[in-house]
């Protein structure tokens, strides 16, 4: 009989519940979870295909050290071993922990526990870093801790949803679909978008404000002087419950209307129906993702937004208040047990001596860090220059994802002892590992996470441990018993560890703190098997509530105010003639940090299946770029290949590329080896969103497309992306120097027989070359070669791999790369989940089907998750403006 598990997305920071099914025969189907707070039985296109990426193809799934398959005891006595030396020769701070936002709060409880208590050392700091610290400091400055005000239902409940720096509906999806439905229920509710690109999210804006990089702050700053001479103010909440106002407002003013367009890059109009806007309505909601945060001016940019919602009280009350929206799926988790090197557990401040004292009792850790460690940027800094010389990375991959990466790399390398604890036995980070962990994957592991809204739910594990892999948590505690503290890591269980977490929270706490989850310190198996998801704070002895923060004060600085925080509203031009762009780094909809597991997927990947530009087209045309020819980006950090994609939602000057893609997937497009090392001064986040390049285009003597059974192996083009596609691979390429053999070429990199010949036709007027091997009937590689970008119908191409050729006209169709006319191309994907392109739209669309509704009636498109549907409503207008021309 099939077996239901209720279980937690393990992608983005909504936190969507799950409901996994496992069949007798074993294989996997995966729905949204109505009963789910979050969710409420949606899920986004990632989610939906979480089933795909459950194989155990590339997994990690013995302990090695040095390449060499170990023991479980012999790889941990060497980690001890190389940690506790290295302590005794150099210090505490001469090791470090690299985490990750994708380990459960357990895993991250006991890391923290054992670096920060039994270490002694600060030196733990995690990919959250590059992710929401910009927000925690903010939060920290003005409330006086790490408190997310509101919920999910005040984004519903509001007459005003601002979203800035935040890409919602490729980012935190299914959050985007609620704003949408309730939109669509009330129309009377307004959304602005504040965003340099006319992203997906500002399909539902009423108000897009294309700002300039950065110019954030020069605006929230411009609003709240608005505010204050409108005399929209709440002059009783800011008596009451707030310090700080007649400063801050004076910083704030600075900017005349004219700087104030010149700092913002926007029309005097649009900002005046943006003040106007939000100083009549009483609802307000802004919410702020990585366009926020990952900035030098990140920490400035967060209070910029709180000082407005502080001033007008409405901070705290359904429908109101200043929103961070995480990206990862348990930041939040990480900072509630102190992953950051500049905390403590239990939203405890290491810099607090009493605070200190009081962990140091709980945990009965005489060691404890008296001092922050080192930040993430800062900690790769210490150990290229050897001050760190052991470092244990888990659930993440830094070489892909930290700025200057390339020097991360170099670091790594150099650095005389890194273990790497992860589900992929190949990683750009595993390939530097001296000892390789192999962990748990979703699915396999159980504990919790605590998504945007403070919400607690639980992941739980529907499939057996594959090989050898174990959970992180019990790796962490088997070091830290080997390394002598074996009573504090006793843990038999995750619940254990949730038991404790919880006791911490609670411990001495008497409301002083914000995060309290003391009603469960008693929990035990069963209950924590039967947790159902709950928002925090929940102190001993109450009930499960939905919960909200300030409306009556009650902050937590020691005088219980709010603090208003003077934040500086300028960030230096750095662009120059060397490097004339702006270059922003993001998300796509349907891949998730560096694709370890939506690369798995082949619907996934059919969505977008190479790295981009998207780059406006009076640039485009000012470089000579044509679509789809390839670009050269550089920094004076590192380069990068990728694909240009001319569009009008990008503004002139500035350039977007994804940070998805790693040197496992594409030749050249690790993006953040272009982005400085630079930090927000108060957070310590890299600026990821705002670097300076230079572009221009790739000259190749010979592009290539494939599709192939077998995975290319050791490719050696210039440029090159890999994707995987159903029942097999597809292959972006491009040579600057083409070899003399093609045939030989094809042999080599898709390790085919020596006998079998391929079919193929080579056009020495156009130069265009084709090349099919087959095995039978079976197709194994075709390749589309030309002097060009290669026109050929893709995702029809694909479709080949799946069919039987022992029909010649199928032969000929597939080497002229053209589909016959009973077996019309569908264009590139648009909707994963009905597997939908867009030239299927399009004729929808021609056939009179005018609404994205009308196209969902008839090919389902968008009518599951909703993901696709601004990109089909994109599509239907198209057609609409260009038929009406
Ligand atoms: S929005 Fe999508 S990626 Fe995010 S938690 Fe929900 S299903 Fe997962």
């Amino acid at each position: 009989m099939a077996t239901e598990v209720k279980t937690t997305c393990p992608y983005c920071g909504v936190g969507c519940g799950v409901i996994a099914t496992v069949g007798d025969d074993g294989n996997v189907g995966v729905k949204g979870d109505p009963d789910h707070p979050a969710n409420f039985g949606r899920l986004c296109s990632k989610g939906s295909a979480l089933a795909e990426t459950l194989d155990l193809h590339d997994r990690l799934l013995y302990p090695e050290i040095d390449g060499r398959p170990v023991e479980w005891d012999e790889a941990l006595d060497r980690v001890a071993e190389r940690f506790s030396r290295t302590i005794a020769e150099y210090g505490p701070d001469s090791v470090a922990f690299y985490v990750s936002g994708q380990l459960l709060t357990e895993d991250y409880y006991v890391a923290n526990k054992l670096m920060k208590g039994f270490i002694g050392s600060g030196n733990i700091d995690t990919n959250s870093r590059l992710c929401m610290s910009s927000s925690v400091a903010g939060h920290r400055r003005a409330f006086g801790a790490d408190t997310v005000p509101g919920c999910y239902e005040d984004l519903e409940l509001a007459d005003l949803v601002v979203l800035t720096g935040s890409n919602l509906a490729w980012c935190h999806p299914v959050l985007y679909q609620r704003l949408v439905a309730a939109k669509a229920a009330r129309p009377q509710m307004r959304v602005v978008v504040i965003d340099p690109r006319r992203t997906m999210t500002a399909d539902i804006a009423d108000l897009h404000l294309a700002i300039r990089p950065d110019g954030d702050v020069a605006l929230f700053n411009g609003l709240f002087a608005h505010l204050a001479t409108s005399r929209a103010v709440d002059q009783d909440y800011i008596a009451a419950h707030t310090s700080g106002f007649a400063v801050a407002l004076s910083a704030a003013g600075t900017l005349d209307e004219t700087q104030l367009v010149e700092a913002t890059g926007l029309a005097r109009a649009e900002i005046a129906a943006f003040f106007r806007l939000f100083e009549a309505t009483e609802k307000v909601v802004t919410c702020y993702s990585q366009g926020v945060n990952q900035s030098v001016a990140g920490t400035d940019k967060v209070n910029a937004i709180i000082n407005c919602h502080l001033a007008t009280g409405r901070i705290g009350r359904p429908g109101m208040g200043p929103f961070s929206l995480t990206g990862q799926p348990n930041a939040m988790g990480g900072r509630e047990v102190g992953g950051l090197a500049n905390m403590l557990a239990a939203h405890m401040d290491i810099e607090k001596a009493g605070d200190r004292d009081q962990v140091r009792r709980f945990w009965g850790a005489p060691a404890l860090a008296s001092k922050p460690g080192l930040k993430a940027v800062d900690m790769f800094r210490a150990v290229a220059d050897g001050r760190i010389k052991a470092i244990w990375i888990m659930a993440t991959n830094p070489v892909v994802s930290m700025p200057d990466a390339d020097a991360v790399e170099a670091a790594l390398k150099a650095c005389p002892f890194v273990v790497v604890s992860d589900v992929l036995k190949l990683t750009d980070t595993t390939r530097h590992a001296h000892v390789l962990l192999p962990s748990l994957g979703w699915g396999e592991k159980d504990g919790t996470v605590t998504n945007s809204e403070r919400r607690i739910s639980r992941q739980r594990g529907f499939l057996p441990s594959p090989g050898e892999a174990r959970a992180d948590w019990w790796q962490l505690a088997e070091v830290g018993h080997r390394m002598g503290f074996s009573g504090a890591f006793a843990y038999a269980s995750p619940s254990e560890i949730f038991a404790e977490h919880a006791g911490l929270s609670g411990f001495e706490n008497n409301g002083r703190r914000d995060f309290d989850i003391g009603a469960h310190a008693s929990i035990d198996t069963a209950g924590y098997d039967a947790l159902t998801p709950f928002q925090w704070p929940q102190p001993r002895g109450t009930e499960s509530a939905t919960t909200r923060f300030f409306a009556d004060g009650g902050f937590y600085h020691p005088d219980g105010r709010a603090r208003f925080i003077a934040a500086a509203s300028g960030v230096a031009d750095h662009l120059s003639a060397a490097f004339p762009f702006t270059l922003n780094t993001g998300r796509v909809r349907d891949h998730w940090h560096t694709m370890t597991r939506t690369g798995k997927s082949p619907r996934l990947s059919a969505h977008i299946g190479e790295p981009f530009v998207e780059i406006h087209p009076r640039d485009a045309m000012e470089l000579g770029l044509s679509p789809a020819d390839l670009v050269v980006l550089e920094s004076p950090y590192g380069a990068a290949i990728v694909r240009a994609l001319i569009t009008e939602r990008q503004a002139r000057g500035n350039l977007f590329v994804p940070m998805h893609w790693s040197d496992q997937f594409a030749a050249k497009a690790r993006i953040d080896a272009l982005v400085p090392p630079i930090t927000d001064p108060v957070s310590g986040q890299p600026a990821s969103k705002n670097v300076a390049v230079s572009a221009r285009r790739f000259s190749a003597s010979a592009y290539g497309f494939a599709v192939s059974v077998g995975k290319p192996q050791g490719l050696d083009c210039t440029y090159w992306a890999l994707a995987k596609a159903k029942n097999g691979w597809r292959l972006e390429m491009a040579v600057e120097q083409a070899p003399e053999d093609w045939v030989a070429w094809c042999r080599r990199i898709f390790e085919l027989p020596d006998d079998i010949e391929p079919i193929g036709y080579s056009d020495g007027l156009s130069g265009n070359r084709r090349l099919a091997f087959f095995d039978g009937d079976r197709l194994l590689l075709a390749l589309y070669l030309a002097p060009e970008p290669v026109a050929v119908a893709r995702n029809w191409a694909v479709e080949q791999l799946s069919i039987s050729h022992g029909d010649l006209r199928l032969r000929f169709a597939l080497v002229a790369g053209r589909p016959g006319a009973d077996t019309p191309d569908p264009g590139a994907t648009v909707c994963s989940c009905f597997n939908v392109g867009v030239n299927q739209i399009v004729a929808a669309v021609r056939n009179d089907c005018r609404t994205v509704e009308a196209v969902g009636q008839t090919l389902n498109a968008g009518t599951n998750c909703g993901s696709c549907r601004a990109e089909i409503r994109g599509i239907v207008d198209g057609c609409l403006a260009a038929a009406a021309e």
